[in-house]
């Protein structure tokens, strides 16, 4: 008899996991709530649903999102697969028929000998089955309080505020130093961009009358007054933000110059290829972000690898939960008397279409290996999927979602821009056919 597992969510994490499972030989129990159960994102009752744009982003090799995808055609991704058959014309992006693509997924999962599509809502744990947790950003309640009891209070977010992430080498230093606020700790940690009146005044026009993207109902209520988008900051008062995120004191310039407004920017990954804007979550319009902030000096010519964005988004504190395989650590399963749980999808803060696809499949594979053989056999440094999973595990208090990126691949010194890229992807694509030849994995 064939051994059951279980995903929950039969979205693109899920679909794409319950594929590779069933392909590697598992009883795979595949649950859906909706159209039972619906969220405020998703329409009707299509499986593998893209909620908001039809794109899967970029298809060039150098670019983040097409090594992204080519990693996942060499390791037999059947979401991937799929999207081209759905595919139309977006010049040089993978950009999708929604509902083509979802009603092939769904045909090929409802064609699989191995993979029963139950259309109910899991609202716990108490099956002991292996299980995937692929349940999205918009979980459902039940689940989510499940997940939120058994893991602890603070484990659960529920609540997304995004502050915009740059390349570290985009920044334009002749207008930027490093400092800490008093220069106080061991190391200088924060970039401080400088503004004088002028400047700050002109953003504070721009960021008064700019556009936002309307919260859903959902989210009206859910603005905490301890983390406002700087636009309503600055509706607030001319000076707010002064006394807020671009607070000057304690922060002048090596020559001792005293600025009227400074933007710190806080590094975002242990290499510092990528940094943050410290207090500058907003719901501005991705156009009218870069209008903005393309009007600090240092920022003038910034790469964002993300904008800010609020919105709601169900996602766990994966540093602390989940190992390097996206499994839940054994210690914290054992201790809340939990089945071996994997995580994958937006749920563990891998942002995007293509990265929920790129941790199904991965998630998926580890399960099948821990499962048949009692141990992992990851994907190698410095692959893409695994540099994104490195991002999702490693410790991090101020962890966040991410999209994937070239700041998350290792680091190479000694390369100018469009080279280092280059190298990184050929070195990302060497790992994985070397990984691919060990592994026999298409044997
Ligand atoms: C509003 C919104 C817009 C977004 N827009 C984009 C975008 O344009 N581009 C982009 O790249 N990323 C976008 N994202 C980010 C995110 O990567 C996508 O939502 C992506 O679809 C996540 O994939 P997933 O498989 O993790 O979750 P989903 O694709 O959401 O799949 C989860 C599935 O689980 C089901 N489910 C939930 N709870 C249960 C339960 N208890 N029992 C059974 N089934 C359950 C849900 O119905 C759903 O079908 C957006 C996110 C949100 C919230």
């Amino acid at each position: 008899m064939l051994q059951k597992v279980k995903i929950i969510g039969a979205g693109l994490a899920g679909s794409e996991a319950a594929l590779q499972l069933a392909n590697q030989g598992f009883s795979v129990q595949l649950y859906e709530m909706r159209p039972h159960q619906s969220t405020v994102a998703h329409t009707g009752d299509k499986i593998a649903q893209l909620v908001c744009s039809n794109s899967f982003k970029g298809l060039g090799k150098t670019t983040a999102h097409g090594l992204l995808k080519n990693e996942l055609e060499l390791l037999g991704s059947f979401l991937l697969s799929i999207a081209q058959k759905a595919r139309v014309p977006a010049g040089e992006s993978l950009t999708v028929d929604r509902d083509l693509f979802s009603d092939l997924v769904e045909k090929k999962i409802t064609s699989t000998q191995n993979i029963t599509l139950h259309r109910e809502e899991v609202v716990d744990f108490s099956e002991n089955i292996p299980t995937l947790v692929a349940a999205g950003p918009l979980a459902s309640e039940a689940l989510s309080q499940s997940i939120f009891k058994s893991l602890g209070s603070e484990k659960l977010h529920f609540f997304d505020a995004i502050a915009p992430v740059v390349e570290a080498d985009s920044i334009d230093f002749n207008h930027a130093y490093y400092k800490n606020r008093w220069e106080r700790g061991e190391t200088a940690d924060f970039i401080n961009c400088p503004l004088d009146k002028d400047t700050y005044e002109k953003i504070i026009d721009k960021l008064v009358e700019a556009d936002s993207v309307e919260p859903k109902p959902f989210e009206k209520n859910e603005l905490f007054e301890g983390c406002l988008p700087i636009e309503e900051m600055a509706r607030r008062g001319r000076e707010t933000l002064r006394y807020g995120p671009m607070r000057p004191v304690g922060l002048y310039d090596p020559e001792g110059k005293r600025w009227h407004a400074v933007v710190q920017l806080r590094a975002e990954n242990a290499q510092k290829t990528l940094f943050n804007m410290v207090g500058f979550q907003t719901r501005l319009k991705w156009g009218t972000q870069k209008e903005v902030f393309s009007m600090i000096p240092a920022l003038k010519n910034a790469q964002f690898v993300r904008l800010g964005c609020m919105h709601r988004n169900t996602f766990i504190e994966s540093p602390k939960l989940l190992d390097p395989s996206l499994q839940l650590k054994r210690d914290i399963q054992t201790q809340s008397k939990l089945p071996p749980l994997w995580f994958a999808g937006q749920i563990t803060g891998a942002e995007g279409y293509t990265e929920a696809i790129a941790t199904g499949w991965y998630a998926a594979w580890n399960m099948a290996n821990m499962l048949k053989h009692g141990k992992n056999n990851l994907l190698p440094h410095p692959s893409c999927i695994r540099s994104l999973v490195d991002h999702l595990v490693a410790p991090n208090p101020d962890f966040q979602p991410m999209n994937f990126n070239f700041g998350l691949v290792p680091n190479l010194e000694g390369f100018k821009k469009k080279e280092k890229k280059e190298r990184q992807a050929q070195l990302a694509e060497e790992s994985v056919l070397e990984w691919i030849r060990e592994s026999k994995i298409h044997q």
